[in-house]
């Protein structure tokens, strides 16, 4: 496992800072500290592995835990169902589902 730090001037980091929100100040699990940093976001659906890179997120200092902010979940959401939206589209199944928003 990599660990890196950034600096919270990071322009990526400024870049997401308008979805960021506001700023948890403590852990809601153990209360410990949070730092900003960027984390991969992972989720395995359909047998695919669905992954979003360098996403600013909130580590606990304490206990590792990671908070991602709810627009950035929100975020890669999205990027998951156009991923599947073109995945749908190259191939082409019986029993397609719409997915409606
Ligand atoms: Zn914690």
């Amino acid at each position: 496992m990599t660990e890196k730090k950034v600096n919270p001037q990071d322009p990526d980091l400024e870049k997401y800072r308008s979805l960021l929100g506001e700023e948890p100040e403590a852990c809601e699990a153990c209360g410990g500290a949070l730092a900003l940093e960027k984390v991969n976001l992972e989720d395995y659906q359909g047998g695919k592995l669905y992954m979003m890179e360098a996403v600013p997120a909130y580590v606990c200092q304490e206990c590792g835990e990671v908070w991602v902010p709810e627009p950035l979940m929100e975020e890669f959401e999205k990027m998951i169902a156009t991923a599947k939206a073109k995945d749908t589209a190259n191939v082409p199944t019986k029993n397609k589902k719409e997915r409606k928003k």
